[in-house]
């Protein structure tokens, strides 16, 4: 299938553009920005420029930050075209919402992507975690934005989200696996002065567990949650690819790879079933965080 990658930054060319090569069901037939570029691939700069030029392509993936994506997932659903969105799905909660009527109203597939939940132990997490309680939860969340996110100031700007940025990829884990919904209950969140978007943000959720997002993280990145159930302790260490159990490792891999051909291969399987797959859970949780926010205003950053 042809697919054409929209918002050719970080992401498109560290992940996307070599899971589709990689995969036998895809072939990138185009891709849309406004200096990026994919070598040997037919380029434009507007959504729909492309649709209009490339009746051939039926798939659109967007990788653009989430203030600007709407406008394009929304011309592309116009189009007549299936659509994958990065994570955070959108901007706004209603965003999406209305994308998912729009996609409905086409007849089309909308996926709503959440790559860690591609984790590689995510999935035997869940299985375990099935019938126990949550007594306690925590997630620590902690990285270098210089690092993962060099020089993106809309990060920061409003609609950016700041530390959620990552922290929601904790969230889509764990509106994953836990067996029963969870909700915020209260959150604290530090923002630079100069910025619109917090640099970390500490929340309380229901069931027990607290989750620290961090984006000044120097040294050795921290993404791990553990839980105490009724029935033993879960620990999902580096982004949910290491599972422990009762302190035993327990399965999954010591890498981050994998995660974006999982998410290609779903979405072939989606286009096969004629279904969408739209998740809000994880943002959800953000939007909550941000209603519920006690906000402290902290030094100024600059990249
Ligand atoms: P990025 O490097 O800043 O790339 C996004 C691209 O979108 C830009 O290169 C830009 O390309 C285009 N764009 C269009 N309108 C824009 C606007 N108003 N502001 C900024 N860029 C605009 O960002 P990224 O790291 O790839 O992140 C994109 C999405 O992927 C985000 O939703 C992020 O959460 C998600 N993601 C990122 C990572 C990561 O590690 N960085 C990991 C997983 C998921 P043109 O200028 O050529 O149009």
């Amino acid at each position: 299938m042809r697919i054409a990658l929209v918002g050719i930054g970080k992401i498109a060319l560290d992940q996307h553009v070599p899971a589709i090569s990689s995969s036998p069901d895809w072939e990138l037939a185009a891709t849309v920005s406004r200096h990026g570029r994919v070598e040997g691939v037919e380029g434009f700069t507007s959504v729909d420029e492309m649709v209009a030029a490339r009746p051939d392509i039926a798939v659109v993936s967007l990788c653009l930050p989430p203030v600007p994506r709407f406008a394009a997932a929304q011309a592309a659903l116009r189009a007549g075209r299936h659509v994958m969105l990065e994570k955070p799905p959108g901007a706004t909660l209603a965003e999406v919402q209305a994308l998912e009527a729009l996609a409905r109203a086409q007849g089309v597939t909308l996926f709503t992507t959440w790559h860690s939940r591609e984790a590689k132990a995510v999935a035997a997490a869940k299985r375990w975690l099935q019938g126990r309680r949550i007594e306690s939860g925590r997630i620590i969340w902690r990285e270098d934005v210089r690092a993962w996110h060099p020089g993106q100031d809309w990060i920061f700007a409003a609609g950016g989200m700041g530390v959620f940025d990552p922290g929601i990829n904790a969230l889509s884990i764990l509106t994953h696996i836990l067996p029963e919904p969870v909700h915020v209950t209260g959150c604290e969140m530090d923002v630079p002065a100069n910025r619109q978007a917090p640099i970390a943000a500490r929340l309380q959720l229901s069931q027990g567990i607290t989750a620290d997002f961090d984006f000044r993280q120097q040294g050795k990145q921290t993404w791990d949650m553990e839980f105490q159930t009724d029935g033993g302790h879960l620990a999902l260490w580096l982004g949910g690819n290491l599972l422990e159990i009762d302190g035993q490792p327990a399965g999954g891999e010591d890498t981050i790879m994998g995660e974006y051909p999982a998410l290609y291969a779903r979405m072939a399987a989606l286009l096969r079933e004629g279904a969408s797959d739209v998740d809000l859970s994880p943002m959800v949780l953000v939007a909550d965080a941000f209603t519920l926010a006690c906000r402290n205003v902290v030094e100024p950053f600059v990249f």
